[in-house]
């Protein structure tokens, strides 16, 4: 068999995931909260079953679902999305994004991707084609540079990739950050594919500033959400894709040879859940107090920190503890001291060590407390 994808093995989250397993510990690698879903949000999907919805969802996913996201984004955007040709409901993110990619990318074409990058944006690109062209950043970053972005297009050059707030870094796109997006893909005509998953998750009073908030941006974006971070549901790979009509009728295409449908009864539960905009604008508040948490839990021990600005996960740097790479730290501390986290350098294409590993705090207060503890004296 000839490989489509002969440099790529195992996910990293999968590796650490099974690592932790092996060594019996605490694993603050996969980004997976610890903690269950709500009760009400069980009972529903409990309720939707029951009641027959257990057969295939319309093509784009079920009305109330889409209606109820429509709502939800004009509420949060003023961006209006018609649920009947704008509004889509995928297999998770991944699907949204994987679909995205390969709506837009034709061979040949280059896309430019900021890294660290989320793991499955590369693989989709090169599986149409395509090719990616890097804005590479030091994992504690503080702002882009779109000027530099500037110099990377060409004219291969069909769409721009982001994501904000930021897997790995927890870094977030302020309001001029979105506004030099939008000049850039509109300059040069580009098409923007927008990762928004933690759109919920955000700390020390920032705003999630998505992509649909502006309108010419928001006319050429393919915009990319997900339940699974929201409800602490990762396991029902519930994700949705918004954009234009027309790009939404080619996204449509694949989605519906893909997987055509995702699961019932579950879009039922989640749209009557989604009417009360509590279930989700407390989540940010939620996690900053577990991102606080572990922040102070490992002072003292030496790391060089940069509170996160969003999503549940917190880097930290050795570079002043260790001269280990990150990869061998990161799987020395999961073996010998029982806490395992992911290596940052997973998320570059090039071989890089900036000595810094990915802790997610979506953990119970005792497991955060107690994986500080164990890192206390490693190195
Ligand atoms: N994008 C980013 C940045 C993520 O962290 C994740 C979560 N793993 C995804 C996409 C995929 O989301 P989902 O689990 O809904 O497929
Ligand atoms: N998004 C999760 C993370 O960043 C992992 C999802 C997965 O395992 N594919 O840790």
């Amino acid at each position: 068999l000839k490989s489509k994808l002969p440099h790529i093995g195992t996910t990293i989250f999968t590796r650490m995931s099974k690592l932790a397993e092996e060594h019996r510990a605490l694993n603050l690698s996969q980004g997976f909260p610890e903690f269950d879903c709500s009760p009400d949000l069980q009972r529903l999907v409990d309720k939707y079953i029951r009641s027959g919805k257990n057969q295939y969802a319309p093509m784009a996913g079920v009305m109330p679902l889409r209606e109820a996201i429509a709502k939800k984004t004009f509420e949060l955007t003023g961006r209006e999305y018609h649920p009947e040709t704008e509004v889509t409901i995928t297999s998770g993110a991944t699907e949204a994004l994987y679909v995205a990619i390969t709506t837009v990318v034709n061979p040949g074409d280059e896309v430019i991707v900021f890294e660290p990058a989320y793991d499955s944006y590369v693989p989709a690109i090169e599986l149409s084609g395509g090719i990616p062209v890097f804005v590479t950043l030091d994992p504690q970053y503080d702002s882009i540079d779109w000027q530099l972005v500037a110099t990377k297009i060409t004219k291969k050059t069909v769409a721009i990739l982001v994501n904000t707030p930021h897997n790995p870094t927890g870094n977030v796109f302020t309001a001029s950050d979105i506004q030099s997006l939008a000049k850039l893909a509109e300059d040069h005509n580009l098409y923007v594919i927008s990762d928004e998953v933690y759109e919920h998750i955000i700390f020390d009073g920032r705003a999630h500033v998505s992509a649909a908030s502006i309108p010419s941006l928001a006319s050429r974006t393919f915009l990319c959400g997900s339940f699974g971070k929201t409800f602490h549901t990762t396991g029902w790979k519930l994700g949705y894709f918004l954009a234009p009509a027309a790009l939404t009728a080619e996204f449509r295409k694949i989605h519906q040879f893909l997987v055509f449908s995702v699961v019932t009864p579950f879009q039922f539960a989640v749209a009557e859940y989604l009417s009360e905009p509590e279930h989700y604008l407390r989540l940010s508040d939620f996690y900053q107090q577990k991102r606080d948490l572990f922040l102070k839990a490992v002072e003292g021990i030496g790391f060089i920190t940069k509170p996160s600005g969003g999503t549940f996960f917190q880097n930290l740097s050795y570079q002043n503890l260790s001269d280990e790479n990150d990869v061998a730290l990161a799987e020395r501390l999961t073996r010998e001291f029982k806490v395992a986290s992911i290596p940052v350098s997973a998320f570059y294409s090039q071989t890089v060590d900036y000595k810094t590993l990915r802790f997610c705090f979506a953990k119970n207060d005792d497991t955060l407390l107690k994986g500080a503890e164990y890192l206390q004296g490693v190195i």
